[in-house]
C-alpha cells in the first residue's frame, strides 16, 4: 500500500511539473510578445521622424540622401529583428503544440514487464515484489 501511495504522490508532483512548465512558456511568450511590441514602436518611431524630415525638407530641396539611407537601415534591422522575434515565438507556440502528453510512469519488473499496484510477484518472470 505505502508504495502505492509513493505513486499517487509521484504522479501529483508529476501535474504540478507540467503546469509549472506550461507556465514558463507562457512567461516567455509574454517576454518575447512585449519585446516585439518595443521594436515595433522603435520602427515606428523611425518612419515618423523620416516623414517628418523628407516632409519638411523636401520642399526646400534639402534632403541628405545619406541621413535617408541610414534612417531605412536603421528600419530595416528593425523590421529583421521584429521578423526573427516573431519566429521565435512561432517556434516556441508549434513546440509546445507538438509537446505529446507526457507517457504517465508505470512501475516496472527488472524484466521489463509493467507491475500491477497489488502485485506481490511479477506476472511475466515471477519475480517476488515485495513482502
Ligand atoms: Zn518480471
Amino acid at each position: 500500500m505505502a508504495d502505492f501511495f509513493t505513486r499517487v504522490r509521484r504522479n501529483i508532483n508529476k501535474g504540478i511539473s507540467t503546469v509549472s512548465e506550461k507556465s514558463a512558456v507562457f512567461l516567455e511568450t509574454a517576454k518575447i510578445k512585449g519585446q516585439i511590441g518595443k521594436l515595433e514602436d522603435q520602427r515606428n518611431e523611425l518612419l515618423q521622424a523620416l516623414g517628418h524630415y523628407v516632409y519638411q525638407n523636401f520642399a526646400a530641396e534639402a534632403l541628405d540622401e545619406k541621413f535617408i539611407a541610414e534612417k531605412c537601415d536603421e528600419i530595416t534591422a528593425l523590421e529583421q529583428a521584429i521578423a526573427a522575434k516573431t519566429e521565435e515565438l512561432e517556434a516556441i507556440t508549434k513546440a509546445e503544440k507538438a509537446e505529446p502528453e507526457a507517457e504517465e510512469q508505470v512501475a516496472k519488473c527488472e524484466c521489463g514487464a509493467e507491475i500491477q499496484p497489488e502485485a506481490k510477484f511479477c506476472s511475466n518472470c515471477g519475480t517476488q515484489l515485495r513482502e
